[in-house]
This record gives structure tokens, C-alpha cells and sequence, in this order.
């Protein structure tokens, strides 16, 4: 499998994608083809466990590595969630399930791709021959940076700096990253919002004189952020692992179709949905969610994406986002792969903050495609809702996309809701949701857990007591000095 950019430059393998994080054009890279799985091979995967799941869908995509490669790969990825798995379903009744894709180390979703990109980094640089050390970048909306710093933590031939908004993290997000350990990370925070900090992440990728300097220090820059396709790859496995779940536990026949709620922001998470259904997963709607920075659901119901709007700061911080960068993938299939119209558009949206995507997209996204927004007071109000109802603690991010689900009149038998973060990790905005009170978000956390039956996880209870290695602060044009 070749991976070609968004943008028509370039041809590369599945080792040098995950490498390059970026095509040279400014464009993200893409499979040359959507592989095939037949319901045979979905039905199949309801017997595995979920690293071969993974390696399963791995193998289609990651044609550099042999299937032992990946399995073994996986295995030591997944070993470090816990006991639940990787993404068990709950149901909370015949028609609404979620799939839980927070029990790894940062309990947030992006560690199932971020527990295993440093081993396809590092064997993505065996296999090209890279001698260098790695530098992975990564601006943070306040969960990919842990994640990836978990994950690159002492890794050797790799180095991991984070930029993330100041003020537009949650207090245990912000701890969780500044207490990082390890010989080889870096945490600044950035005096603006997080599409300052991509802004500039961005720059310094596309900066000849940033990769000269870092040239120098024996570096070569790659993303650890989900334009980087080592990202998405391994999200693309848990929803073909929920289906296999829900046909294994007769919820659903072998080849009915089904909705995935999706808590949407940068736009990884439900693009992996995207690409299995193009593979052959039964999906009739996938419904992406936004909270009040709802640019995304208003370009899926208009076909025109205007970031010209005021960003704001919400309980659900991993969603705000104003510039949502793998949209440009899903733009690159419904313009039927036309590059040309994708570079418009996206030179549009730097110059002008607004591109219009015209009909055919449009057209294409309504196939498939439902959108709707939550406000601070209807995910309040969700939260609430939903543990009134079935005595189960979501998240803000979960209750936006629970809420959009409860809301859309024509759903399918069966949906499955997107849960990306663990209640614990917002406990101060889940706890006033539900009217419980303490005296700091750790007192919240232990009122919940009291509430809800569900302990706090260790990687929440354990932050307090852990020395803060990481103050740096630098203004958004100071990205690159920072960093070097
Ligand atoms: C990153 C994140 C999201 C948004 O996912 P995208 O892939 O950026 O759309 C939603 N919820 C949580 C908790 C996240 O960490």
C-alpha cells in the first residue's frame, strides 16, 4: 500500500507515512486505496483478542510490517490499558451502547493509537534507514500531549515536546502533562488556544531553516498529532471491534447497519470510522457531535466551513477546535479525490477563514453523515441525565455526543456512543453537573467515585502527590525558540 497527499504530490510507503507525519505539499497523506474486509472477516474478529483485531486491520493498511510484527507490536500496546480492555461496550439499553476507549495509561481515547505509534515510529525508522533521533511534535488540545509523552516517554531515537493551550486544559489534563517524567520530553505551555499552538506546530513542520537547526542536533521532525497517519490507523480497529462484539453478542445480525455517535474536534476519531465503513463495515450514520465551537456541524449541514467565529472555552476542551485538520482527508474523498479542489480550499481557509465545498460534497457527506452541536447546558444536563436514568458517569466529551444521539430523530436500531475520556479526568465539570461538591477537583473525584460505585484510576489519584517538572511558557510566535 502507497500513501499519496491530499494536496497530488508525492507517493510513499506505509513506514515513510508514518515517518513524515506530513506530506511535503502541506498535505495529509492517504492509502492509495480503501482495502476491502468481508462480513466473513468481521464476523471473524469477534473470536480475537483485540491485539489481533489490531493486527488484522493494521496488516491492510501497514503493508511495510509483517503481521507478527504488528501483532507483537499491539500486544505491547495494549498491555498497558487495564483490565476492561481497550474498548469494551456498555449498554445502557436495547438500542444505545458505548464503547469505553478510555482505560489506557491517560484515560483518553487517543491512547489507543498513541500507546502504539512509538513502536511503528521506531520501526518505520529501522525500516527507512533513519539514523537520526526522532522529534515528535504535537500540539495539544489537552489529550493527545499526555498521550504521546506517556507513550514516548524513554523511548530510545525519539525526543517528545508538547505545546498546549495555557488556561485551556483541564486541571488534572494540565498536571497529568507537567509531571511527565522521562529523559526525552519537553511540555510548553502556549499563551493562546489550541488552534494557536497547531497554527504553530504546523509552521515549524513547514520551516526549511527549524528542520536545518534541527539537522544539526541529529533530529528529524515527525507528528505525533492525528494528521500523522500512524494515528489513525490503529482508531480504524475499535469500530470494526465493536461490531464483531455486538454481532458476537447477538445485539445485531451479521450485516446490519449501525450509528456511531462521535464527540468530534480535530475530526481523527470519526475519519476512522469513515474508513471502516469504506471497507466494508455495515455504518449507516455516523453522527458527529460538536460542542458550542460547532463549526464542524454547521459545514456538515451547509457544505461551507467558516472558522470566522469566536472560540470558545468549554467543559469539553479536547473539542475546542476551530480548525479541524482531517476534515481535509474526508474532503479529499467526496471531491472524488481531486486535489486541485482540496488545495483551493484549504488555501481558502488560510487566507479567507471560509471555503465553500460545493454540492458534490455536500451531497456525499448526507449519505452518510448526520451533525449536531451541545451547548454547556445540554451537556450539563446530559451528564445529569444519563446518570439519573442508568446510573453511568459520562464525561463532557461523551455527553455531547449523547446528547446529539438523543436528539436525532432517525437513528438505527442500534447506536454506538463514542466515550473518548474518563469521567475522572473532568471530575470538576462532571461533579457540578450532578450537584456534588468538595473543596478541589480531587475531594470532586473521590465524591463521584463514592456516588457512582466506579473508583478513581490510579493515573488520576496519584496526581497530586507527583513534583511538577515543567513551567515553560512561550507566546504563539515563539513556537520554534522555545522548542530549540
Ligand atoms: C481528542 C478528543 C476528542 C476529539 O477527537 P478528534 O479525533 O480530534 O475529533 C474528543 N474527546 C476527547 C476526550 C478527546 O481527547
Amino acid at each position: 500500500m502507497r500513501y499519496i497527499s491530499t494536496r497530488g504530490g508525492q507517493s510513499l510507503s506505509a513506514a515513510q507515512a508514518i515517518l513524515r507525519g506530513l506530506a511535503e505539499d502541506g498535505g495529509l497523506l492517504v492509502p492509495e486505496y480503501f482495502p476491502a474486509v468481508s462480513l466473513e472477516d468481521i464476523i471473524a474478529l469477534g473470536d480475537m483478542s483485540y491485539p489481533e483485531r489490531a493486527a488484522f486491520v493494521l496488516g491492510l493498511y501497514l503493508t511495510d510490517f509483517t503481521g507478527e510484527e504488528l501483532l507483537h507490536m499491539a500486544r505491547e500496546a495494549y498491555a498497558r490499558f487495564d483490565e476492561n480492555g481497550v474498548s469494551p461496550l456498555k449498554k445502557l439499553d436495547d438500542g444505545t451502547y458505548v464503547m469505553e476507549l478510555f482505560h489506557g495509561p491517560t484515560l483518553a481515547f487517543k491512547d489507543v493509537a498513541l500507546t502504539l505509534l512509538p513502536h511503528l515510529m521506531t520501526a518505520s525508522a529501522r525500516k527507512s534507514g533513519e539514523k537520526r533521533d526522532i522529534m515528535i511534535l504535537a500540539a495539544t488540545s489537552g489529550d493527545t500531549g499526555k498521550a504521546a509523552l506517556a507513550g514516548f516517554a524513554d523511548v530510545p531515537g525519539t525526543r517528545c515536546s508538547v505545546f498546549y493551550p495555557k488556561g485551556g486544559v483541564s486541571r488534572a489534563q494540565e498536571l497529568q502533562m507537567v509531571t511527565q517524567t522521562g529523559g526525552n520530553v519537553r511540555v510548553i505551555a502556549v499563551e493562546g488556544n489550541f488552534d494557536d499552538a497547531q497554527r504553530g506546530v504546523k509552521r515549524i513542520f513547514s520551516d526549511a531553516e527549524a528542520a536545518a537547526r534541527l539537522a544539526e542536533r541529529g533530529c528529524v521532525f515527525s507528528s505525533a498529532n492525528s494528521i500523522n497517519f500512524g494515528r489513525l490507523a490503529p482508531q480504524v480497529t475499535y469500530y470494526f471491534s465493536a461490531y464483531a462484539d455486538l454481532v458476537k453478542a447477538g445485539a445485531i445480525e451479521a450485516g446490519e447497519k449501525i450509528d456511531f455517535a462521535v464527540p468530534t474536534g480535530n475530526f481523527g476519531n470519526i475519519l476512522a470510522g469513515y474508513y471502516a465503513m469504506r471497507m466494508g463495515l455495515p455504518v449507516r450514520r455516523l453522527i458527529c457531535a460538536s460542542n458550542r465551537n460547532n463549526v464542524l456541524s454547521d459545514f456538515i449541514q451547509t457544505g461551507v466551513y467558516d472558522a470566522r467565529r469566536p472560540f470558545h472555552q468549554t467543559t469539553s476542551p479536547s473539542m475546542d477546535i476551530l480548525v479541524s485538520s482531517n476534515l481535509e482527508r474526508l474532503l479529499f474523498e467526496l471531491t472524488g479525490r481531486d486535489a486541485a479542489a482540496v488545495r483551493a480550499m484549504m488555501e481558502d481557509l488560510k487566507t479567507k477563514g471560509v471555503y465553500d465545498a460545493g454540492e458534490k460534497v455536500l451531497a456525499g457527506m448526507r449519505e452518510f453523515m448526520v451533525a449536531g452541536w451541545a451547548d454547556e447546558q445540554g451537556t450539563s444536563e446530559e451528564i445529569a441525565r444519563c446518570f439519573r436514568e442508568t446510573n453511568y458517569l459520562i464525561d463532557p466529551h461523551t455527553a455531547v455526543a449523547m446528547r446529539v444521539l438523543g436528539e436525532y430523530p432517525d437513528r438505527a436500531r442500534v447506536c454506538v456512543a463514542v466515550s473518548t475520556a474518563s469521567p475522572f479526568k473532568f471530575g470538576r465539570s462532571v461533579a457540578a453537573a450532578l450537584g456534588v461538591e468538595g473543596e478541589n477537583d480531587f475531594e470532586l473525584c473521590d465524591a463521584l467515585a463514592a456516588l457512582s460505585g466506579v473508583s478513581v484510576p490510579a493515573a488520576i489519584k496519584e496526581l497530586p502527590t507527583l513534583p511538577v517538572l515543567h513551567t515553560a511558557v512561550c507566546k504563539p510566535e515563539d513556537m520554534l525558540e522555545a522548542l530549540l
